[in-house]
């Protein structure tokens, strides 16, 4: 499995109790800020855009939760304003908007013409359609990832597998697009990869091709799994670095 976003757990069932903040020692914060108790054992901070939870136990007292927000201040700002960057560098399938394929940052325009299709001219990602509206260019978009992931995804994931003759534990490759993982790898053979990865430079794809099929020999991250990776994909390192950075500019 292949997630390099921030790990989200299950989520508790909790009682949701707001902390009022202004009530307390902390003076106003420009965000909200709720508490939610379980079973666990310390406290912990977790952010949303314009938001912030944390996670305490059942016993932690209000001023205990208080104090651990204050002593935390610096980091949540900081935090929030990274979320909200990056909020804001999401992907909006829009006339003029910016779209940042292939490690470079394009502006769509959206073009009328009887045949749809999608061009990348220069610095510009041209969408080309009749009567387009957002709507209907995001489907368009949607359409050119999905061709573009069966066109180089399928035959190169099943070309590695060959290689590393596994190719017969192959019982499916499924292209979706997932809310928050880019591939995945079943015990039963079915690999399934996000096709937004197709807005990703080749690098980076072949990266998680190989990660996905490696799992076909071994099912877990250990020290093997890595090993063979980066007999394949040396940089994988770099590469998981690279989504880190920039994956939130490919949901739409
Ligand atoms: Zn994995």
């Amino acid at each position: 499995m292949a997630k390099t976003r921030a790990k989200t757990k299950a989520k508790p069932k909790a009682k949701i109790v707001p902390l009022n903040i202004h009530g307390g020692k902390l003076p106003p914060a420009p965000y909200s800020c709720e508490v939610q108790r379980s079973k666990r054992k310390t406290l912990a901070l977790y952010i949303k855009p314009g938001k912030v939870i944390v996670k305490v136990p059942y016993q932690a007292s209000r001023a205990e939760v208080e104090e651990f927000v204050q002593s935390n201040e610096d980091w949540i700002h900081n935090r929030l304003h990274e979320e909200s960057q990056r909020q804001q560098e999401m992907l909006r399938i829009e006339n003029g908007s910016k779209i940042f394929y292939r490690a470079r940052e394009l502006t769509i325009v959206f073009k009328e013409g009887r045949k749809r299709r999608i061009l990348v001219n220069g610095d510009q990602f041209i969408i080309q359609g009749h009567k387009l509206t957002p709507a209907k260019a995001q489907e368009q978009v949607e359409d050119f990832l999905i061709d573009k992931a069966s066109q180089y995804i399928l035959p190169r994931a099943r070309g590695l597998a060959h290689h590393l003759g596994v190719e017969h534990k192959i019982t499916e490759i499924k292209l979706r697009k997932t809310k928050s993982k880019w591939g995945h790898c079943t015990s039963a053979g079915v690999l399934q990869y996000n096709w937004l990865i197709m807005l990703a430079p080749y690098s980076i794809i072949d990266y998680m091709i190989t990660h996905e099929v490696c799992h076909l020999i071994h099912m877990d991250h250990s020290k093997r799994f890595w090993q063979l990776v980066d007999s394949i994909c040396p940089q994988s390192e770099q590469y998981i670095d690279w989504l880190k950075e920039h994956e939130h500019r490919f949901w739409f």
